[in-house]
């Protein structure tokens, strides 16, 4: 099951809840603000989020992060890569908001990693490598589920920017030809700042 809220502080960022309706147990992904609004969301929910995952670092996806990873008690992980984003308040422009995001907890990830939930190993994500919008950006792809969170490598309509500290325009261009049109095209993708899509 899906679920989504629009986060908002600087930018509208859509966050997503992914959770396991035999459970109740899932994930987070992008908390881009308002911790205490998707905190009370998930107890409304009687939900139990085990990790929060982390599309890439820029802060407008990752702002509610601490909090909620402090009053979870949750790990949340990103692309290796994402460690100079997480702290570096220039690397995940946060600097240039006038907001200090800095994180120094994170769980590291790599390119094919399957991430799955403690009480239903059925339950997964894979970790997708798409470097181009930042040099850690990657998508989390259930198989079972035929959906993609893309993060901002691609929305309904259009391209990833490539104008920031560690984008790469070419290394866009090869994730999304080589990694997200080479996933079933029935697949649904979630991005980071529009509504879903589908690769078809
Ligand atoms: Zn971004």
């Amino acid at each position: 099951m899906i679920q989504i809220m629009i986060t908002k502080d600087v930018f509208e960022t859509y966050t997503y809840f992914y959770v396991d309706k035999k459970t109740n147990h899932g994930f987070l992904i992008d908390p881009g603000a308002q911790a205490d609004r998707i905190l009370t969301y998930i107890a409304k929910k009687s939900w139990i989020i085990e990790k929060i995952l982390l599309t890439h670092g820029h802060f407008d996806h990752t702002g509610a992060v601490d909090s909620i990873h402090r009053s979870l008690n949750i790990p949340y992980l990103i692309h290796e890569n994402g460690k100079k984003y997480l702290e570096d308040v220039q690397w995940n422009l946060s600097a240039y908001c006038k907001r200090n995001v800095v994180l120094k907890e994170a769980e590291y990830l790599s390119d094919r990693d399957e991430i799955a939930l403690e009480v239903n190993k059925d339950f997964s994500l894979k970790t997708i490598y798409t470097p181009g919008h930042t040099s850690d950006s990657v998508a989390f792809y259930s198989q079972k589920d035929k959906v993609a969170f893309v993060g901002d490598t691609i929305f309904k309509g259009t391209i990833g920017s490539t104008q920031y500290v560690g984008s790469n325009v070419q290394d866009l261009q090869n994730s999304i030809a080589k990694r997200i049109f080479r996933l079933p095209s029935e697949v649904t993708l979630y991005p980071g700042h529009s509504p879903s899509t589908t690769l078809a």
